[in-house]
């Protein structure tokens, strides 16, 4: 198992051709953007290491693919929250319930200052700099996939969130990233790339009005529903449904759009959606 070299498929979206490369389909368990960024992790030996330590919500991607990653590893894994939502402690649902499957310790409590030399600690979504292992791989593969198709202009887009997919891919790739801020505004995105590098960083899009994160707009899901009809691949609600609407809106009013080609990186987040769907089909289908 390598957890690497997913495919890049064709799509057509509301009559434009893009291409999409299919990170979510990189491993059942470990998929995703998150499967990239802990790579290195993976792939390298901690002879010293006996746990991972952690913190961020309690439904986050990250804080699953941990455990899933502790899980391979045999590493424990100590998870900080603020707080378990009580419906969520009585009725586990998508990352929080897999991710305690796996043997996840999530504990309502400030992360520790400190740590042990047998412990290893990965800040919130995993935005650190050993991130890069996983996603110059990533770059490669599409430099490859681009080099067989001889395609030259091209244009990757991935929705942000710490920006440290984005940021890395930007670092290792020739054509130009764009990108959006789904978490946090677009000056709070700027300072997490100056967090990591100080040059090359991708283009932020513009976004038509401000979105809270999590929280339920109808155009998100309609276009997440529609993007489901026309291409048959299920994407994430948190992130993709605003990262199409921004890379769409771009595309449509880009003036060398005939000369280019498109590429969509899906970054996996499935199991977000199980809690994410009942929510939206809770307050627009009833
Ligand atoms: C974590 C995540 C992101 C954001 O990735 P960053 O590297 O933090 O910008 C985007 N999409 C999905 C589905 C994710 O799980």
């Amino acid at each position: 198992m390598n957890y690497t070299n997913s495919l890049i498929e064709q799509i057509s979206f509301n009559n434009q051709k893009y291409f999409v490369k299919r990170d979510d389909l990189l491993h059942k368990d470990f998929s995703g953007n998150k499967a990239r960024k802990f790579y290195y992790f993976l792939k390298n030996d901690f002879p010293k290491i006996k746990k991972v330590i952690s913190f961020g919500s309690a439904q986050s991607n990250a804080m699953y693919s941990l455990s899933v990653l502790c899980k391979i590893k045999g590493w424990k894994f100590d998870y900080y929250v603020d707080h378990i939502a009580s419906y969520l402690k009585e009725n586990p649902i998508g990352n929080y319930k897999f991710a305690k499957e796996f043997g996840m310790n999530i504990i309502e409590a400030e992360v520790p200052k400190t740590f042990k030399n047998d412990e290893l600690f990965i800040s919130e979504g995993g935005a650190v700099s050993a991130a890069s292992f996983g996603i110059e791989i990533l770059a490669n593969e599409i430099r490859t996939w681009a080099k067989e198709n001889q395609i030259k202009n091209l244009k990757v887009f991935l929705p942000s969130g710490t920006g440290t997919t984005s940021l890395y891919l930007q670092k290792f790739l020739p054509f130009e990233v764009l990108t959006c801020s789904c978490v946090g505004d677009d000056e709070y995105l700027e300072k997490q790339f100056l967090a990591l590098e100080k040059t090359n960083f991708p283009t932020i899009l513009k976004k038509e009005k401000k979105y809270h994160f999590g929280k339920l707009y109808k155009e998100l899901y309609e276009i997440h529903n529609e993007l489901l009809n026309q291409t048959n691949i299920e994407f994430d609600l948190l992130y993709d449904s605003l990262g199409w609407l921004c890379f769409e809106k771009y595309v449509e009013n880009f003036d060398k759009k005939d000369e280019f080609n498109f590429l969509y990186i899906h970054q996996g987040g499935l199991l977000g959606n199980i809690s994410m769907k009942e929510r939206y089909t809770y307050k627009y289908n009833s």
